[in-house]
């Protein structure tokens, strides 16, 4: 096999749930994207927020302010990682919903070629491998990277 022959990845989903391993996370895509020379998409995807009166699946915009404080917080920190990352407004997601189904499904729609997960975060401390993680390597559409967090 040849060099040129190895897959390139062109965009990449990093999925963020803020616990305090994201930052390896987050050095491990600049890594692989810088690698690759690739596109850079981030998600979090809102799970432990009450949101009434919005389907799953909605799209939080970044940019308008609300009076909920909670969300204004999840809003700063994907933006504060987007910062990091440089990746434009338009490819930082906040989304309503169930990880594994958001996260898959998002990954669809852009054209992703490589998820980079977490090996636990909040939901799998005490495993080898969470149940986003677990999930999402069931159910993409594409190839996943679940970075090993001790
Ligand atoms: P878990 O399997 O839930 O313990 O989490 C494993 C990894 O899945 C985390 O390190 C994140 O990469 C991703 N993840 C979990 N929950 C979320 C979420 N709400 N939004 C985005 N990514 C998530």
């Amino acid at each position: 096999m040849t060099r040129q022959s190895v897959t390139m990845y062109k965009h990449i989903l990093l999925a963020v749930d803020f616990s305090s391993d994201t930052d390896c996370l987050v050095k491990r895509t600049f890594d692989i994207g810088s690698e690759f020379a690739a596109k850079i998409s981030i998600v979090h995807i809102l799970d432990n927020i009450p949101m009434p009166d919005i389907s799953y699946g909605t799209i939080i915009a970044l940019n308008d302010e609300t009076d909920n404080a909670l969300l204004e917080q999840e809003k700063a920190k994907l933006n504060e990682i987007g910062e990091r990352l440089n990746v434009p407004d338009e490819q930082r997601w906040l989304i309503w919903g169930s990880p594994k189904e958001e996260i898959c499904a998002l990954a669809e729609q852009e054209n992703i070629d490589l998820i980079i997960v977490g090996s636990h975060g909040r939901h799998g401390l005490a495993l080898l491998l969470g149940s986003t993680a677990n999930d999402v390597l069931h159910h993409a559409p594409c190839d996943v990277l679940a970075v090993r967090l001790k």
